[in-house]
């Protein structure tokens, strides 16, 4: 390991004020995506957290060995995971393959963070009630680029991936009237689940054991500020992860510490999904912005390949889960209600939307952290 630590991610300031909108508009469609990985990703499926026990057992077997110690694996609290699909996840899964599926709600988590920076929308996965250093809250820091909550004041983001208002979390299980409700705001962009035609044989890499999947936390408040000398008011900004390619920090063959060991298995880089965006009542900015921020500046038809990129599912500290995504635009259509309610067909204008960038004050440092680099 090098001698100079290099952070794996860094933030986006906030802009000078949150994004506001309102309304929706008459395009209707589906978007059809290519989505192709650049280094390994890895989508745990939960649904079996023992999918290589004769795996975990080594581990246990090599610990126990090294430390003379007879811990058992009960108590190891070392876990190990397929990637996600629809098959049925049970039992050990060392000689069974399913094919990969990227779940559309991880896709659409992915896009909404880059939207919500691109569009100065507020932070919409906070959770205010973080301390910061100095033992204030960071909802008494963030101001008003806290998450929306008033339906009738939308940031961008909000506006067209919906979202739960106060009411509704907190009124929600006794009083489900009409009132409540009228505080959610649905969305407007579906992402459907990425699937893909790959020949089983291929797509996998070998379970690996990994270094620290999860992200450890301590440093979440100091994120939080601004500048290096505390305490000075305001946020750093919006955390995201640069892309790299380092197979040696992504495996680590010797754990130390048993509880903190995860086997996965990951799909490997240069894998081809395809999914669909469907959307609903879209303006034509709604549907410019979205387009520019799915390539993020980047090259936007399929056969021009990725200059930009994503960062998607699990073990991005540790240069997992680059991921670039193109539209099929032969495959995409989108439809008009006119004011007779009568719908035809206009995938022609996908072609002549003006540039997302012109309604998104595009951030250069933001562009530049999605720039493919490995
Ligand atoms: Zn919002």
């Amino acid at each position: 390991m090098s001698d100079m630590f290099v952070n794996p991610y860094t933030f986006i300031g906030l802009g000078e004020s949150k994004s506001r909108s309102s309304g929706n508009g008459k395009y209707t469609g589906v978007l059809s995506c290519t989505m192709m990985t650049l280094t390994p990703l890895i989508i745990p499926n939960a649904a079996n957290e023992h999918a290589f026990s004769k795996r975990e057992q080594r581990v246990v077997d090599r610990w126990n060995k090294k430390n003379s110690s007879s811990a058992l694996r009960e108590e190891s609290g070392i876990k190990s995971y397929d990637f996600y699909s629809y098959d049925n996840p049970e039992g050990d899964r060392e000689n069974k393959k399913s094919s990969p599926v990227i779940p559309g709600s991880s896709i659409r988590g992915m896009i909404r963070s880059a939207y919500e920076a691109l569009t100065d929308s507020c932070l919409s996965t906070i959770d205010l009630e973080n301390k910061m250093i100095d033992g204030r809250q960071v909802g008494d820091v963030i101001g008003h680029f806290a998450p929306c909550k008033d339906s009738t004041q939308l940031c961008d983001a909000c506006n067209l991936f919906g979202m739960v208002g106060e009411n509704d979390k907190r009124k929600y299980k006794t009083d489900t009237g009409l009132k409540n409700k009228l505080n959610t705001v649905a969305s407007r962009v579906m992402f459907r689940d990425a699937t893909t035609s790959l020949d089983l044989r291929d797509w996998h890499e070998e379970p690996m054991i990994l270094a620290i999947l999860e992200q450890p936390n301590p440093s979440q408040a100091e994120a939080y500020y601004k500048g290096s000398v505390y305490p000075v008011n305001g946020i750093k900004g919006r955390k995201f992860y640069w892309h790299s390619d380092d197979p040696n920090i992504r495996k680590q063959n010797d754990p130390n510490n048993l509880n903190l060991t995860v086997i996965a298995r990951a799909v490997k880089a240069g894998c081809m999904f395809t999914f669909d965006i469907a959307f609903e009542n879209l303006t034509d900015i709604e549907l410019a912005k979205l387009i520019w921020i799915i390539s993020i500046g980047g090259k936007t038809s399929s056969n021009e390949g990725s200059t930009h990129g994503f960062k998607l599912g699990r073990g991005k500290p540790i240069s997992f889960g680059s991921v670039g995504i193109s539209i099929d635009y032969d495959k995409s259509g989108v439809f008009v209600l006119d004011e007779s309610l009568n719908i035809f067909c206009d995938s022609s204008m996908l072609a002549k939307l003006p540039r997302g960038a012109e309604y998104l004050r595009p951030k250069a440092t933001f562009v530049d952290r999605c720039k493919i680099q490995i």
